[in-house]
């Protein structure tokens, strides 16, 4: 009779759990690598060729581009959706880069608006950024922030920055396939604000105000 197993059989038994520890190693490795490793033109301010192909891939309308490791890459959801911020704060595109980079702030946001209406691009259409407080609307929507030039009160935009937000929708529905912006003051509209899901006074009264004129300058160009 015999207990137990011979010599031979324990050094297989312990190969056997050498490997399987092995690949759980191998496995887990991949996974964080995966997970932690962005490509190294995200976080830093981009030019010239590099600048350009982040261009490419997402608005035409862009000059500038600093992308956020602030996002999930890439987004959960196809794209379906527009949702309008205010910086409260009237940041150039740069300081807009700066405080996205910061991954402590945990926020980003796909466009950035500045008051002299020059675009920016902080997270690529294809990644989701981390702007609504709500995930669910993130994967869905293109989030974009508009600079205030005056800080307070009504919270209100330049016009400048008012006429590169109907541009940039535009832009952004007829790459994605949205044939229309609908707003209707809630989340059931594909025009949406940061303040139906949250609880927050962004984009403003002066650019709430606004979004029905938005959707509205935006559905004429999508006729055109
Ligand atoms: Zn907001």
């Amino acid at each position: 009779m015999q207990f137990g197993l011979k010599k031979s059989e324990f050094a297989n038994v312990w190969l056997l759990l050498l490997g399987f520890a092995g690949v759980t190693v191998l496995v887990l490795t991949l996974c964080w690598t995966a997970s932690e490793r962005l490509p190294d033109y995200i976080g830093r301010e981009l030019a010239g060729e590099e600048l350009a192909a982040v261009v490419g891939r997402n608005s035409s309308l862009a000059e500038y581009a600093w992308l956020s490791p602030c996002a999930d890459f890439p987004r959960a959801a196809q794209i379906d959706s527009i949702t309008i911020h205010h910086m409260g704060a009237d940041l150039q595109l740069a300081e807009v880069g700066e405080r996205f980079a910061n991954q402590d702030r945990r926020t980003s946001a796909n466009y950035a608006i500045d008051s002299q209406g020059r675009i920016g691009i902080f997270v690529e259409e294809a990644n989701q950024a981390w702007t609504s407080s709500n995930a669910t609307n993130d994967a869905r929507a293109v989030t974009v922030e508009v600079a205030n030039d005056q800080i307070g009160g009504d919270w209100h935009v330049s016009e400048a920055a008012f006429a590169a937000l109907v541009e940039l929708c535009a832009d952004v529905c007829r790459r994605n396939g949205i044939a229309e912006l609908t707003y209707t003051g809630d989340e059931r509209g594909n025009l949406t604000c940061h303040r139906m899901f949250a609880n927050t006074l962004c984009p403003g009264p002066y650019l709430e105000g606004r979004l029905g004129e938005l959707a509205v300058a935006v559905n004429e160009r999508l006729r055109e």
